[in-house]
């Protein structure tokens, strides 16, 4: 089976327990769970029964021993995770406003996380990768930038494919080196993974599919547009295929498209048609949100066949 490597942040999360507390005040909060959209990436991935490893650095403290022991359970590749003695693994604290919108005091940058390089650990699993996955988020500084290029590069010289999740704001795009940084992933992407209106971000079109067909007009193979609980929306050179998402009840959303992105990349590099691709893709997602912490929802191959055979979709997206 083909091998995909990712890139970037590990975290912990921190939750605010009650929706609308605020951090101004004390209150009680929840966790930590393993968190950073890289690892969630991974650990999906590998719990689909995927070969997938991570490319990281943690702190030597519980932080990081907490991720490390659940990616290694899960089956991943933790070969390439340094741990920094001196150093403070990342962290993000979130609460939820009453109308849904999320509130963050991240520490990434200054953090362990910023101290990620293509030591010998990276470059050795990078030699074994067939695939490489771009978190937009993960782009935080020239240092895993430079990451990220030497790991596109290194698959591509084998042969090997891309994937890009853009996961970005639009501030972000002001950063020193983002616009060429994301246009060097751009050219190199096989599979692009936008979410709602990031599809936009690098199109002149105001329509899905006009933008959609503008990102397949660069050489972007296939495109996905996830599209929360309505599912999401395939587009190739032979057409537009829409997969309704999963009916649940959503406790907590953070997360879910890095699910849903490592099980439509796990069943693309296996050779599965789209409509089986989305179909995963779409349970991984789904049982994502029904769990408190991103990485707490997410299931074996087995657990996410089993929920979609006794699941009810919602109208197509
Ligand atoms: P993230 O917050 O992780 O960045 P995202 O914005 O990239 O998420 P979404 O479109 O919110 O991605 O969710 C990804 C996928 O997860 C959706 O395409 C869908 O399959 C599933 N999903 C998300 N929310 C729900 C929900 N409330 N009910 C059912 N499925 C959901
Ligand atoms: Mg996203």
């Amino acid at each position: 089976m083909k091998k995909l490597v990712c890139a970037g942040e590990i975290l912990v999360e921190i939750m605010a327990e009650r929706i609308g507390q605020s951090f101004r005040a004390p209150g009680p909060l929840v966790g930590p769970f393993p968190s950073g959209a890289p690892a969630i990436f991974i650990d999906q991935a590998a719990r689909l029964g995927q070969p997938a490893g991570l490319i990281a650095a943690v702190g030597d403290d519980d932080f990081g021993h907490l991720n490390i022991e659940r990616l290694r359970a899960d089956g991943a590749d933790i070969s390439a995770i340094t741990v920094h003695q001196g150093a403070a693994t990342g962290t993000a604290f979130i609460t939820y406003e009453t109308d849904g919108s999320r509130h963050f005091v991240y520490n990434i940058k200054q953090s362990a996380a910023g101290l990620i390089e293509m030591g010998a650990e990276a470059r050795a699993l990078l030699a074994g990768a067939d695939h490489f996955h771009v978190m937009g988020t993960s782009l935080f500084s020239p240092e895993v930038i430079e990451v990220a290029r030497n790991g596109i590069e290194a698959v591509k010289r084998r042969g090997g494919t891309v994937s890009f999740d853009p996961n970005i704001r639009k501030e972000m795009l002001d950063l020193p080196g983002m616009r060429d940084a994301l246009h060097f992933v751009l050219s190199k992407t096989d599979v692009f993974l936008p979410s709602g209106p990031e599809l936009f971000t690098f199109a002149e079109a105001t329509d899905e599919e006009g933008a959609a067909r503008e990102m397949l007009d660069r050489g972007i193979s296939t495109v996905v547009v996830k599209k929360g609980a309505q599912g999401a929306v395939h587009y190739d050179r032979s057409g537009r295929i829409a997969s309704p998402g999963f009916v649940v009840d959503e406790i907590d959303p953070t997360g879910a498209g890095d699910c849903f992105a490592a099980a439509f990349v796990s069943f693309w590099l296996r050779g599965e048609g789209p409509k089986r691709a989305l179909e995963i893709a779409n349970g991984c997602g789904a049982l994502a949100v029904t769990k408190k912490g991103p990485m707490e929802g997410i299931a074996s191959l087995a657990e996410v066949e089993a929920f979609i055979a006794t699941s009810r979709t919602g109208a197509p997206a």
